[in-house]
This record gives C-alpha cells, structure tokens and sequence, in this order.
C-alpha cells in the first residue's frame, strides 16, 4: 500500500491527467514538481491553505490561433500558433517560441510551466510563458519564413507588449525569425520597443545573449564539478544537438580544456576521440547557422571525425564523464542511462528543456550521478533575455564583459539556491528538488500576497 503522500501525489495527478486528457509531455512536468512540493507542503501548510498547486498548473491564459500564409508556389498554407501565457506571478510572462513540426499544446504547456520555475531562479522578475507553432522553417526559402513570422506577428502583437510578455526565441526561431517577427510587431503597433529579446546587435540586442544559455550550463556545471572538488580539464564531455545551446556549450567547454566529443542533429550524431577542436565547431557554427547543412558534413570535411547515421549521441563508443543534453525533450531515455552509467558518466546537465526522460533521471539519481534539471542548468537564455530587457529599458549597451560577468554571477546564484534546498544531511544534492523548491518558493510567496487572482 502506497503512503499517505503518494496518495496525494497520485489523487492530485489524476486530477491533472482528467483536465488535460494526452497531454503526456505536460504531465510529465508537472509530476516532477508535485513529487517536489507535495511533501513541502505538508511541512509548509499555508502553501496548500492558498491552493497554490491547483492554480499554478493551470495557465492564466492559452491562446490559439490561425496562421495563414502564401508559399512559394502561390498557394495559401495555414499552420496553427500559440501563446500560454501561464504564470504572471513574479513579472510579465516570458519565454520562447518554438516552430517545429512536433509544436502541440502539451509541449508548450510543459514548456511554459518550466518556464515558470526557470524564471523565478534566475531572481529577475520575470513571469512564465512559452508559445509557437506547428510551422517547420526547414526547406523553406527567407521569403517563405518571413511570411509566416509576418502572419504569426499580425494575430500574437494584439496579446503582447514590452509590459505583458516578451516572447523570444527557441528551436526553430533564431535571429532571422526574431528579426521579421520584430519587424511586424512594429509595423502594426508604430513602435520601437524591446517586446522581443534575441534580437540583433544592431536594433536593440544584448551581447552574449546568443551565447547565454550554452555558457550559462557550462558556468553552472563548472560549480557542480567543483562540489566534487573536480574541474573541466581533460573531462570527455557527451553534448547533443548542434543548435544554438549545442554550439555555445560546445565553445565554453573547449575553453576550459574539456573534450567535446559529441555532438547531433535528428538524423545522427558526430564522435570526435581526441575532442572537437575550435575548427570543427567553426565549421560546424557556419554550416548550422548559415548553410542550414546537416552535421554529416563535418566528417566529409574532417579526418579525425566519424558519423553515426539515424543514431543517438549516447551510443557513443568510448568513456565519458559529463553529459550535457542540447537538443530536445526526451531525446534520452532509461536505456541510454543505463549505457552512459556504464561508460563512466559522472554529471549530467540539461541543457535542452526536459531532454531525460523521468526513468533516465531516477537511474542517473539511484547511481549517484549528479544531474542538473533544465531549469535550473539552462536559465541562463533568460537570464540574459532579462538584462536585454532591462539595457531596453534604460536605452544603451553594457559592454560583452558585463554582460558575462552578469551571467556567472546568476548561474552560481542557480547552483547555489539549488544547494540551499537540494541537500540532505549527508551533504548529497538533489539538484531537482533544489530547483523546484527554490523556484516554487519565490512564485508561491507572490501568489500569496497577490491574493486569488
Ligand atoms: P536550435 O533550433 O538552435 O537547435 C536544436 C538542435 O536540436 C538541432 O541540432 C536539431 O537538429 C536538434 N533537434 C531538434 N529536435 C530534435 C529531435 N526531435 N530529435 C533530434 N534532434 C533534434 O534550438 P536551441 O539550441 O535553441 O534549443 C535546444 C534546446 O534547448 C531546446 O530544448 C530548447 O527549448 C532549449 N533551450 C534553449 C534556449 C535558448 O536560449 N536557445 C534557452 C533554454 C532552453 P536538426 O537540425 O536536425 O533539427
């Protein structure tokens, strides 16, 4: 028979799973963080007197919307866009877009709901959201792009402002997205204003945003190391994707004499032995960023590089010591743990949102790998997006060193707070109770003194 907390666990999860019907990626953030703070608040009762878990997994507000647009052959296509808006508890809502063809509702709700937690780590007032669409700007031309981010723009500007929320970018939604998507928005309100972050240097952008989330993961890995009285030097270093954290983490690591020796995209994955040097990720920056190539090519251009077809990063075959997920959620299951377990993994850092499955968390955690959760590991994207909103704000540019100074300072702050309510008495960490009572704290207090709204 199960104890009276996983009971509660349990009834409150069914309650969940009966309101949002499939929603699987949804309820999988969602567990994770009951699990959390249920038991919290049996301690803690005023959180469970102001019914703050009932109200948190329910969004302030889903819209949904069409997207009509003309493609190249001059027909009309139409895809459907999203915003939740889920939690303005500590600030307006904030959070990325993502167009990619797997975009439902129950990714973006999990998607916001972490955005949640996420952003009440990083101590900026910052609110939670995350939106998109179903839309694949793979295959197809600038033109055909930019007019889809118009049509998004010319439905979502009536449900945003540098007040309300601030989406910015995510997979499938980098500076070329960001900009038409600014472009519309200004077209249609007749106003220059930091509603998006993201955005270039040149109209309004924040230096070291582009690189904030990768070397945020590093910065926050690099503390977890030094917990067990370890460093970078040396350490072979599993990353997937080749995206925008992919290639950052991939920079910072280098820099800190680690070895990089994979890295993906969803048809297969890259093993460098000796580790990616600052060519390899060079190449691999302008083929991704510009080209829109495949990381296959890296090993038609390098010698030292061998490519696995239709393969995850972690059938790597030789020893490994960090794993850093960079691509998407779910990307890494039990199996792979397991695997990784027995090719030496020590840390494990997300810096994809939800990239390990719940199975592969326990495995890692039932071995004594230290493992970060995403939000806690990758807040660094919106930590930046946050002093972008506020040089906005103030009209000018702090200089790139600030900027990074800025950022190692909120990431040690992460890791810190993860410390201060993840660790036992035996000085173990659990990083992701360390997160979510650190970051469910902060919203819940606010939610309380704001009354039932
Ligand atoms: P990008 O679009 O720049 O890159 C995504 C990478 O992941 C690509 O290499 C892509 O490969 C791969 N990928 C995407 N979907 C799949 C899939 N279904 N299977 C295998 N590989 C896949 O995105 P980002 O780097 O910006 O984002 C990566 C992750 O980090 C996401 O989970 C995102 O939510 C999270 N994140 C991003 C932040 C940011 O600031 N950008 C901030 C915080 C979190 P391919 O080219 O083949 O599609």
């Amino acid at each position: 028979m199960s104890n009276p907390i996983e009971s509660e666990i349990n009834a409150f999860m069914d309650e969940v799973k009966a309101k949002n019907p499939n929603e699987t990626e949804f309820l999988q953030s969602v567990r994770e963080v009951a699990e959390i703070t249920i038991p919290y608040m049996e301690e803690h009762p005023r959180y469970k007197e102001a019914n703050i878990l009932h109200r948190l997994v329910e969004p302030e507000r889903v819209i949904m919307f069409r997207v009509p647009w003309v493609d190249r052959t001059g027909r009309i296509q139409v895809n459907r866009g999203y915003r939740v808006q889920f939690s303005s508890a500590i600030g307006p809502y904030k959070g990325g877009l993502r167009f990619h063809p797997s975009v439902n509702l129950s990714i973006l709700k999990f998607l916001g709901f972490e955005q949640i937690f996420k952003n009440a780590l990083t101590t900026l007032p910052l609110g939670g959201a995350k939106g998109g669409s179903d839309f694949d700007p793979k295959g197809k031309s600038d033109r055909e792009v930019m007019k889809f981010c118009q049509s998004f723009m010319t439905e979502l500007h009536r449900h945003i402002s540098k007040y309300t929320d601030i989406p910015a970018g995510d997979i499938g939604v980098g500076k070329r997205e960001i900009g038409y998507l600014f472009g519309q928005y200004k077209r249609l309100e007749n106003e220059f204003t930091g509603v998006l972050t993201g955005k270039d240097l040149n109209w309004g952008g924040s230096l070291i945003r582009p690189e904030a989330t990768g070397y945020g993961a590093v910065y926050f890995m690099v503390e977890m190391l030094k917990t067990a009285k370890d460093d970078f030097k040396g350490k072979r270093v599993a990353v997937s994707g080749s995206g925008n954290v992919a290639q950052f983490t991939t920079e910072k690591i280098i820099e800190l004499k680690g070895k990089v020796i994979t890295v993906s995209d969803s048809s297969g994955y890259i093993y460098a032995e000796d580790g990616l040097t600052t060519d390899h990720l060079k190449f691999m920056m302008e083929l991704k960023n510009q080209d829109r190539g495949r990381v296959s090519e890296m090993a038609e251009k390098f010698s030292g590089l061998v490519y696995y077809e239709d393969e995850p990063a972690w059938n790597l075959p030789g020893e490994v010591d960090v794993v850093i997920p960079c691509a998407t959620q779910n990307e890494l299951g039990e199996e792979d743990a397991r695997k990784l377990v027995e090719k030496g993994v020590r840390f494990v850092g997300e810096g994809a949102n939800m990239p390990c499955t719940t199975e592969a968390v326990h495995l890692f955690q039932k071995k004594k790998v230290l493992f970060g959760p995403g939000k806690a590991v990758n807040a660094g994207g919106v930590a930046a997006s946050g002093l972008e909103m506020a040089q906005n704000a103030l009209r000018l540019r702090w200089e790139r060193e600030k900027v990074d100074e800025k950022l190692l300072y909120i990431m040690r702050n992460i890791h810190a707070q993860c410390v201060r309510y993840g660790e036992n008495k035996h000085g173990e960490i659990d990083y992701v109770k360390g997160a979510n009572l650190a970051g469910f704290i902060k919203v819940a207090d606010a939610m309380i003194d704001q009354g039932a709204v």
